[in-house]
């Protein structure tokens, strides 16, 4: 009997042991499962690789492939309406010029803030291009064929209600990765970009860090004012990134207390002072792939990553880099694979923006 009970007792241990080992290997799998699916991609301006950048087109294109994440950038009309659009101006990927030749600043530039929603919406859209010797050039010459088709601007409200009707018809939760172009700027023109966005997106429903939205900006006193007044003052909690600039691009100035407007000094944040600063307004930090691999030193085969994305984690937020374009490789890369593999695997990027969302989704899955 006592033999039975012993026996009986091995076979009650064996299953528990082999039990746990299951429950480990799974947990194990569930790891390394999760490892991959919390890297994300986000569609940087849609499938912009593929379609004008911004374009409702695109927009549909890169949600058919499947990102989970979709950028828009904003800017403000005359008439208060946020327009979804990258630059400030509208003379890069627009027949402003031609329609409205007498609208230029005394810069040249021809910028949203000084149209109208109806004058913005009479311009046709195109792929990017610069003007050299008085003729366009597109930026990317095996993109979209420029002035080709139709396609026209749209507000941001627009663009919801798009990815909003979109997650109805298909049952997908795709959310949206909203950036204020230039807050200051609106500011010194006297509109409150980042108050009106926050308006849009709590009529929207977008209010909580568990809404499927993540807020973004590169001017880091305006994000202080968006956590610290504008999200409480509205009773919104939402997920926001600081995204870091180069200071030579004089991405995003500063007012002093003498009421003069100086650059913002980038440099300051990405030191482990700095980024602990970071960490008290923002759940993600949004570099450029050079901020995380070091242009310099990486080899091909030898990819040489910053400090970036480890100060970052220490500070508890995610990575999201910009921009992977096919197009448009560093030197140390033969194929975008690579890039993908060097930003995600190596830096250890929690996602990136790319123009190409189905090749960045692509990967990931094929990853081991
Ligand atoms: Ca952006």
């Amino acid at each position: 009997m006592k033999k039975i009970l012993y026996l009986l007792l091995l076979v009650v241990l064996f299953i528990n042991l082999y039990g746990c080992k299951s429950n480990m290997e799974a947990a194990n799998n569930t790891d390394m499962s999760n490892k991959n699916s919390e890297k994300i991609i986000i569609a940087h301006r849609g499938a912009s690789g593929y379609l004008p950048e911004h374009t409702l087109e695109s927009k549909a294109l890169a949600y058919q492939m499947g990102v989970p994440y979709l950028e828009q950038d904003l800017a403000m009309s005359k008439d208060n309406h946020l327009i979804v659009i990258h630059d400030h101006y509208l003379d890069r990927v627009t027949d402003v010029a031609e329609k409205f030749p007498d609208r230029a600043r005394k810069d040249g530039r021809y910028y949203v803030i000084d149209f109208t929603l109806d004058e913005i919406k009479s311009l046709n859209f195109m792929e990017g291009f610069t003007v050299k010797d008085g003729k366009k050039v597109q930026d990317y010459p095996n993109r979209f064929p420029m002035g080709k088709s139709t396609f026209k601007l749209h507000t941001f409200e627009e663009e919801i209600e798009f990815i909003q009707g979109l997650n109805k018809t298909t049952g997908k939760n795709v959310g949206l990765y909203v950036e204020t172009k230039a807050p200051w700027f609106h500011k010194q023109e006297g509109k409150d970009i980042s108050k009106a966005t926050l308006e849009v997106l709590k009529k929207y429903g977008y209010t909580t860090k568990d809404s499927n939205v993540y807020f973004q900006t590169f001017d880091f006193p305006d994000l202080v004012y968006v956590r610290e007044k504008l999200m409480v003052d509205m009773d919104m909690d939402l997920k926001t990134v600081m995204l870091f600039a180069e200071n030579s691009w004089n991405e995003t100035y500063e007012q002093q207390d003498d009421g003069s407007w100086r650059p913002f000094d980038f440099d300051k944040l990405r030191t482990p002072e700095g980024m602990a600063l970071v960490a008290k307004f923002a759940d993600g930090a949004g570099p450029s792939n050079d901020m995380v691999i070091n242009g310099k030193l990486s080899k091909k085969g030898n990819i040489v990553i910053t400090d970036f994305v480890k100060l970052a984690h220490d500070n508890n937020m995610v990575v999201h880099p910009y921009t992977v374009r096919k197009d448009k490789l560093p030197p140390y890369v033969d194929n975008v694979n690579e890039l993908y593999e060097a930003i995600l695997y190596q830096a250890g990027a929690d996602g990136l923006f790319t123009d190409f969302p189905d090749l960045g989704l692509e990967f990931i899955k094929n990853h081991k």
